[in-house]
């Protein structure tokens, strides 16, 4: 197998682009696609300090590299989730991730913040646990891009993510969902603008872009992410790619092309809901005098007071 573009030895076949690559040709397409996204949907400009979102997985390292390789600021945001072994090593892949790039990095632990896990706010809330995460990555993303002065918050959804996310969104019809399945959004009333510039490239793709730049990162799965039912899209979509290489590319930028037209006035209509005020509790931009962040915060010390339990201590064991 010979690679398309210098005719060496191919070390990695792309069905979907109908495609092979040697090691440096396949970072150059790496490198060009994520450059393709971030003009076509207008991600960033060579003005912007970018936050990006690391979880200490594949995906989001990778961007932290690539935007770093294609000369843009950036600062790396890790949100410590206090799941055990998992963000042990998360933290631990991020942290020297950031010492051997010398790139600078901002850590906050949800634990300390809440005086709870991420268990502890599931058991509160009775909500799945991807629920109050995803709630609390939002707000410390949000708040972290104000501090820092960042003006874009990155994060390292890729192509498979996304498709399957648009899957979901279109089988259960979730209109409020489907108008905000983009990568690209705009910043609304202090809330940061969110881009994702690995929208193009595929989960197999960033794996071995990981490996051939030798990232290491967090092989272990989060403990709750068997909650998602993602996963089976993903899965879904996995083999409908098998049998059709390219329709998943087709399939959500197929989607992109329309989206304006299929939902041209809900990202005007959000901008009216945006939020106006400041939570009373903790400062931050919010809808509502009490943040849903705080009022998930108060939900677990009752929870734990009501479980005749004592507060958790400030910090991970
Ligand atoms: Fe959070 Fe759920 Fe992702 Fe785990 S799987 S990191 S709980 S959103
Ligand atoms: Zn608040």
């Amino acid at each position: 197998m010979k690679c398309r573009a210098c005719a060496q030895k191919a070390v990695i076949r792309l069905p979907s682009h109908n495609s092979a690559f040697c090691p440096g040709c396949f970072d150059r397409f790496v490198l060009s696609q994520t450059a393709r996204a971030i003009e076509d949907h207008r991600m960033l400009t060579p003005e912007d300090h970018v936050l990006v979102a690391v979880s200490g997985g594949k995906d989001s390292l990778a961007l932290w590299e690539i935007l770093s390789r294609l000369n843009y600021r950036t600062t790396g945001f890790h949100l410590d989730l206090g799941i055990g072994e998992y963000s042990a090593e998360s933290r631990g892949h991020v942290e020297s991730f950031a010492s051997r790039h010398n790139l600078p990095l901002v850590v906050e632990s949800l634990r300390e913040s809440v005086n709870g896990s991420v268990t502890d706010i599931a058991h509160a809330t009775r909500r799945p646990a991807c629920s109050g995460c995803g709630l609390a990555k939002r707000y410390f993303f949000n708040r972290a891009a104000l501090a820092t002065g960042a003006t874009v918050l990155a994060t390292g959804h890729n192509l498979d993510d996304e498709a399957s996310r648009l899957f979901g969104n279109l089988l259960h019809w979730h209109d409020e969902y489907l108008a905000k399945n983009r990568p690209d959004l705009p910043s609304l009333s202090g809330l940061s603008k969110k881009v994702k510039p690995l929208v193009r490239l595929t989960e197999k793709e960033m794996a071995s872009y990981a490996f051939l730049r030798k990232i290491p990162y967090v092989l272990k799965e989060c403990p709750h992410s068997t909650d998602a039912k993602q996963l089976l899209y993903k899965k879904l979509l996995n083999e409908v790619e098998s049998a059709s290489p390219g329709t998943k590319h087709a399939f959500l930028f197929g989607y992109l092309e329309r989206i304006d037209r299929l939902f041209p006035m809900r990202l005007e209509e959000d901008h009216e809901e945006s939020p106006s005020g400041r939570c009373e509790q903790c400062g931050e931009i919010s809808w509502t005098p009490v943040c849903s962040f705080c009022r998930m915060k108060e939900k677990v010390a009752k929870d734990l007071e009501k479980d005749g339990l004592i507060p958790l201590p400030k910090t991970a064991p």
